[in-house]
């Protein structure tokens, strides 16, 4: 099987060399960042244009930042990937964006008889070098069935949640959940550190009991170091919460968890902390108190 993938970022890269590792050596890649692309070819990877990849690929794989990077990438008029697909190959899109655009794609791509599946991710660059991401996935069974190994080469755990539009609506619920917990984590320390009991005691008494969580064990530790290395950025978060909040406003969902947590995002991000991890949240409510959590 011949896969093309454009969009070697902090996610993309891991995975194209997993798929190389674990039986597809037929990979073509493209991404804007020349360095990136050589480092992948360095593994194995040949380098392409979308053109080649679009004519060539029996599926064409993205991971790229968000809606509108994916649609003109696949869409622009006579340089779109689409433009050079013919019926019979499969496109699946793996970067987490509006379920609105997905089905927009989709629909594009159906009039050329490609079909399509919308293949979000969760669990970061860790979990992308380690070949052990969660998918999401929209799209028919069939499709599904067909492609689901390919996607194991990246990932633990490969879930249909239903149609096209799915997979990124299951994201954005993902996401949702995890601003939510930073948030409450964060506020949480806050309020121990303020009223004089050691953060770092109250993650070790708390962390096995209800209120423990993944995202308990990987941003508690941060907050309390003071690390805020990205992991998943501010502005990558941002721009998932703006895709939850559209999504949720055209289908009339009451998101006000959402919305809040979005604000202190956007605060951050004001503040010159958009490259940073979405731990960082913490720093809001340090900048409110004077504190530092773990100090
Ligand atoms: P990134 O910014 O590191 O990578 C994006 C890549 O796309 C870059 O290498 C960029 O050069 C490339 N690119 C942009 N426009 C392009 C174009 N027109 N043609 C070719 N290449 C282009 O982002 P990332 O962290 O790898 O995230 C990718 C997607 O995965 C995003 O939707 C993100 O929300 C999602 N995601 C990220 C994480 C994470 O922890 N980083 C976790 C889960 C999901």
């Amino acid at each position: 099987m011949k896969i093309g993938l454009i969009g070697l970022g902090i996610m993309g890269k891991p995975m194209a060399k997993n798929i190389l590792k674990k039986g597809y050596p037929d990979l073509l890649v493209s991404d804007l960042n020349k360095v990136a692309v050589d480092e992948v070819v360095a593994c194995g990877a040949k380098a392409a244009t979308n053109q080649e990849i679009g004519e060539q690929c029996d599926v064409v794989l993205t991971m790229l930042p968000n809606s509108p990077h994916v649609k003109s990438v696949m869409l622009t008029p006579e340089t779109g990937v689409a433009n050079f697909m013919h019926k019979g190959q499969v496109f699946i899109d793996m970067s987490s964006i509006n379920p609105v655009a997905s089905k927009e794609i989709s629909s594009a791509l159906a009039e050329k008889g490609v079909e399509m599946l919308d293949a979000p991710v969760s669990g970061g660059e860790p979990k992308a070098i380690d070949g052990t991401l969660s998918f999401m996935v929209g799209g028919k069974q069939e499709v599904f069935d067909a492609y689901k190994p390919l996607l194991e080469t990246m990932g633990a755990s490969v879930v249909r949640c239903g149609d096209v539009g799915a997979g990124n609506t299951t994201k954005l619920a993902n996401q949702i959940i995890v601003a939510c917990n930073i948030q409450a984590l964060a506020e949480a320390l806050t309020l121990a550190h303020k009223a004089g009991v050691d953060p770092e005691l109250v993650f070790q008494a708390i962390k096995g009991g209800l209120a423990g969580s993944t995202v308990m064990n990987a941003k508690a530790p941060m907050m309390i170091e003071g690390n805020d290395k990205p992991g998943f950025k501010i502005d990558l978060h941002i721009k998932d919460l703006n895709n939850a909040l559209d999504c949720a406003h055209s289908v009339g969902a009451p998101v006000p968890m959402t919305a809040e947590v979005q604000e202190i995002l956007q605060w951050l991000h004001n503040h010159g902390k958009g490259q940073a991890d979405h731990s960082a949240i913490a720093q809001y409510y340090e900048a409110l108190t004077g504190i530092q959590i773990g100090r």
